[in-house]
């Protein structure tokens, strides 16, 4: 039932014209969006004689359904992102440090849900869409999956940051994950090491169906099971529709992004330049620690910002280091917590930040 609800909703917001449709033809609409709800559900859970009580429901981030959908996933998590900021250790003080300087600088701070370990596995991104946040540069290649080089990458960065921090983590950032044709094993080798499947957001979904599938029967299987699917056209949304039921996804947050009033953009990266807009004391920049581009074997150590014309994503690199082997990855990675993450702070330490 919350499954169809949860679609109902969906079909809502993606289209303008679906109120009306749904008042003409009842049938043949939920037909059309392969929704199985009954004539009762349907009537208790939107009373066509005030429907415009089901839009005040609506926010620039959804429904109540999907709104409840994410205080579930956010309420599993928090507790992880808040264990990492007391860690007693260089890196556990230096986040809970630009914690509390995002307390300060933005404008909705608590609920940011840091990532503190990112890897991307390819460079750059097919997909292109203009409001990328990242400004995700166009797609060159992906790195071949090593599943020796891959778990010691990760067990080595276990080591370093603590399981806790390992927790909340993405397999990709300015790139799209069904970019490398691996991507399920990389994902999979992470649940084995480290106990948990990350998170996937995929603009992909819609290309190769059978994938798509497949990678839902996976994410079945994770702690926290949900995983996302942004939809860059309706053209998209029938396919995804028509060959999953609202059963299948009802673990998968649907995000509708070519719907402008349907979704909010935020003015990061590309949406910034496009809509020439400030972004008011927005984040977009969650990752708090190190990202690592398996491709160009580079890691980065970073942390989120105010967006300026200068870092238009809202994300500052405070270092960056290039690797061979995975004994060099790991002195890397140390040498930059030494020269970066400070455990004492000196009045001649503090600056601002422009
Ligand atoms: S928003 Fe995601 S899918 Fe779109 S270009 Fe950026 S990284 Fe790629």
């Amino acid at each position: 039932m919350y499954a169809q609800i949860k679609r109902l909703a969906e079909s809502w917001k993606v289209d303008g014209h679906f109120e009306k449709k749904l008042l003409e033809n009842e049938e043949k609409t939920l037909a059309e969006y392969n929704i199985k709800l009954s004539k009762d559900i349907l009537a208790k859970f939107c009373d066509k004689n005030d429907l415009k009580s089901f839009q005040q429901c609506t926010g620039p981030y959804g429904n109540k359904v999907c709104a409840k959908f994410d205080a579930y996933v956010f309420s599993r998590t928090f507790p992880l992102i808040k264990s990492v900021l007391e860690q007693p250790t260089s890196f556990g003080r230096w986040t809970k440090r630009q914690h509390n300087r995002n307390l300060l600088q933005f404008s909705y701070p608590e609920n940011i849900f840091y990532h503190f370990f990112n890897t991307e596995l390819s460079k750059g991104c097919t997909n292109q869409c203009w409001f990328c946040g990242l400004s995700a540069p166009k797609y060159e290649k992906y790195y071949h999956y090593d599943h020796e080089v891959w778990c010691a990458l990760l067990r080595c960065m276990q080591q370093l940051l603590g399981n806790d921090a390992m927790q909340t983590n993405l397999c990709y950032w300015a790139s799209e994950p069904f970019d490398n044709p691996d991507y399920e094993k990389f994902i999979l080798d992470y649940k084995n090491v480290l106990g948990v499947l990350p998170y996937t957001q995929t603009a992909s979904a819609a290309k190769n169906i059978e994938r798509t599938r497949a990678f839902l029967k996976i994410n079945d299987e994770a702690r926290f099971q949900e995983a996302g699917f942004s939809v860059l056209s309706k053209e998209d949304l029938m396919t995804i529709y028509h060959n999953f039921s609202a059963e299948e996804l009802e673990k998968i947050e649907v995000r509708i992004q070519f719907n402008h009033k349907c979704r909010h953009k935020v003015c990061f990266g590309r949406a910034r330049k496009e809509k020439k807009q400030e972004s008011a004391g927005e984040y977009f920049w969650t990752l708090l620690g190190f990202l690592v581009n398996m491709v160009d074997k580079k890691i980065q150590l970073t942390m989120p910002a105010i967006a300026t014309d200068a870092r238009p994503c809202g994300g500052i690199i405070l270092d960056e280091k290039y690797f061979t082997t995975i004994d060099d990855f790991k002195e890397k990675v140390e040498l930059m917590i030494k020269n970066n993450m400070i455990d004492k702070i000196l009045k001649s330490d503090i600056r601002l930040l422009a």
